[in-house]
């Protein structure tokens, strides 16, 4: 009865919208339900797909307030109850370059639009979100092949199924109020999130992140993106060769702000109890301050950033380094690195089960079997790479 009473709320709700704009289609305006068009663009539904427990066609009853909108690719599903928002000055070259290769694929979508709709939004996250997954699978060095349909006995361990480890797809909800993020992250957590929220679905192995794009640093997509980008960036780690134990926060903190700020290097998604900000914290310059902190002698060994349980414990200048040391190893030494994520995420017992045990002494037979190294001998490689004066690209 409280669900009915909530969904009929949420259609009075919706209604002034739509009398207002009677002209507003119910298809997607770029691909048309079109299957030559959707095939074209990697889109395989505009929905209704599976969202969290539930379906999309459920979330006005549980974010309510909002149209929602939804998209599924090759490995993403999205949702969005976004509007429409105007494309700033600043903004413009990217934007475009972005629509001139959604254009490719739909030709419906505008050259140099003054704003863009909800649907093309969405477009763009999708287009995106399956260009991210791809930079993600080239940081891992894995392809979509190399992960199996069904849990298999024969090594090497990759997880249970074939998006990344996991079994199903991974989901965005993008929602316009904090209210409606705080109810649907309640509807299947038990829990109110008031900042952005990163889920791992009991028995339906996959993840969902739901992002509350309310405030000031999350409204326009300039900012939402790499935040977005940042969140996925978790997922994907800890959904590598499926989700048993937590990757140690140096590892994964430096990997998502390498990948965030790639999309944007002005953005950093800071976690804990206050969520998430752009620049209004912590240095807008984390190239410099990284040469300093290496050139100072002031910098944290590994093993100390290691033994950091949280990203808080990490701190600000913590945050720093392990960016910095992934963009290190990232960029100097990619193969092994892609080695070393492999090694931490696939951890096996003698029984042949995934176990999270001792991931300190797993990183370091790891460092000294892949590179020779002491846990001392990546600080000094690091420290030396970060602290030389020439500019490194990117911030
Ligand atoms: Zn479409």
């Amino acid at each position: 009865m409280k669900l009915a009473a909530i969904f009929g709320a949420a259609l009075l709700a919706l209604a002034p919208t739509q009398s207002k704009r009677p002209d507003k289609p119910e298809v997607c305006p770029y691909c048309k339900n079109d299957p030559a068009l959707m095939n074209a663009a990697g889109v395989v539904s505009h929905g209704p797909v599976p969202i969290a427990d539930k379906t999309s066609a459920e979330l006005s009853a549980h974010a309510p307030g909002a149209t929602w909108i939804v998209l599924e690719t090759a490995h993403l599903r999205w949702a969005s109850s976004l509007g429409e928002t105007s494309v700033s000055q600043k903004e413009r070259e990217r934007v475009d370059a972005e629509l001139a290769q959604l254009r490719a694929v739909l030709p419906a979508v505008p050259d140099k639009p003054r704003k863009l709709d909800p649907w093309l939004r969405l477009h763009l996250y999708a287009m995106k979100g399956e260009q991210l997954y791809t930079r993600f699978q080239a940081v891992l060095q894995v392809k979509d092949a190399d992960f199996p349909e069904a849990p298999r006995v024969e090594p090497p361990y990759m997880g249970i199924g074939k998006f990344l480890g996991e079994q199903d797809k991974f989901e965005v909800v993008l929602h316009t109020t904090r209210a409606s993020h705080a109810r649907f992250t309640q509807s299947f957590s038990g829990v109110a999130v008031t900042d952005s929220f990163r889920w791992h679905v009991p028995k339906l192995h996959k993840f969902v992140v739901s992002a509350p794009a309310e405030d000031s640093d999350l409204r326009e997509d300039r900012w939402l993106w790499p935040h977005v980008v940042h969140n996925l960036s978790h997922v994907f780690l800890c959904a590598y060769k499926h989700f048993a134990y937590d990757p140690p926060p140096w590892l994964d903190e430096g990997l998502a702000l390498v990948l965030e700020k790639e999309a944007e290097p002005l953005s950093h998604t800071l976690e804990g109890e206050e969520g998430s900000y752009s620049d209004t914290r912590g240095p807008s310059d984390f190239g410099e301050r990284a040469r300093k902190l290496a050139a100072s002698g002031k910098a944290k060994t590994l093993a100390q950033l290691t033994a950091a349980k949280s990203y808080d414990e990490l701190g600000t200048d913590g945050l720093v380094q392990v960016w910095s040391i992934t963009r290190f190893l990232l960029e100097q030494h990619p193969d092994k690195y892609a080695l070393f994520l492999g090694r931490i995420k696939g951890q096996l017992d003698a029984k042949g089960l995934q176990t999270g045990e001792d991931l300190p002494g797993l990183q370091r037979t790891a460092l000294k079997e892949i590179w020779g190294w002491s846990s001392a001998d990546l600080d000094a490689a690091w420290s030396a790479w970060a602290s030389a004066p020439a500019p490194k690209p990117g911030k």
